[in-house]
């Protein structure tokens, strides 16, 4: 697999996105997925992905403890593209097991806690999501943060069993905005607020102009550990 993906990863070096995605979107029909946090990249990509085939599969992972404006984006952008944005949650037996292991806000207290927090809320329905999918794409970008510069086009997922597809890897934060503004694409508002990148509300804060991009996701942890484990290899 890493051979066909080194491949093709040289193919498609030079293509547009949209190039890019039209490609997959119709050689993988049925069976690719596009996981969507509603920040900036995958507002972008959603407006990419509906205006290619309106039928591919979008999910969300609701941890239940999202903020308001995310909620309030998803809405927004469901009914701009005519989609359904399906919703995958942790179920209620597996947060009482998480609650009695770490208490309620038991996340800020180590980091292993918050990996678990974010494994119950987060990857275990990304399986229920990614179930009978051959290709996952996600917006993210290797300029994002210390623990994605190595990404590529296409990558083997092997946690998941699935092949990455990251059509941003090499878009610039300004070009995003760029093509935001240019398509009038609907985004969180709390980007507005100094959020450049928006998680769970406990665990997300607003950073100052020029602060690293995701410096403030789990801040109170060193940078090399700010995956949730959705992405992390
Ligand atoms: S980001 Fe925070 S609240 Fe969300 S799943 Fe991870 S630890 Fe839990």
């Amino acid at each position: 697999m890493t051979e066909i993906l080194k491949h093709l990863n040289k193919k498609f070096e030079y293509k547009k996105t949209q190039e890019i995605l039209e490609y997959f979107l119709k050689k993988y029909k049925g069976e690719i997925t596009f996981s969507s946090s509603f920040g900036a990249e995958d507002q972008l990509l959603t407006d990419m992905i509906s205006k290619i085939d309106k039928d591919t599969k979008i999910f969300t992972l609701d941890t239940y403890v999202l903020p308001p404006e995310t909620y309030d984006v998803m809405k927004k952008t469901d009914a701009r593209y005519e989609i359904t944005v399906q919703s995958y949650q942790p179920t209620y037996e597996e947060l009482q097991q998480l609650y009695k292991r770490q208490g309620l806000n038991g996340f800020y207290e180590s980091v292993e806690n918050r990996k678990d927090c974010c494994f119950v809320r987060k990857i275990v329905p990304l399986k229920k999501a990614l179930k009978g999918m051959r290709v996952w794409i996600t917006g993210l970008r290797a300029e994002q943060s210390v623990t994605r510069t190595e990404m590529q086009l296409l990558e083997w997922d092997e946690g998941n069993d699935i092949i990455k597809l990251n059509p941003l890897v090499l878009w610039t934060h300004e070009e995003v905005w760029t093509y935001i503004k240019e398509n009038d694409v609907p985004y969180n508002e709390l980007h507005d607020k100094g959020y450049p990148s928006i998680g769970c509300a406990p665990c997300t804060r607003a950073v100052k102009e020029g602060d690293e991009i995701r410096s403030g996701r789990w801040w109170w942890e060193n940078p090399e550990h700010k995956e949730c484990g959705l992405h992390f290899k």
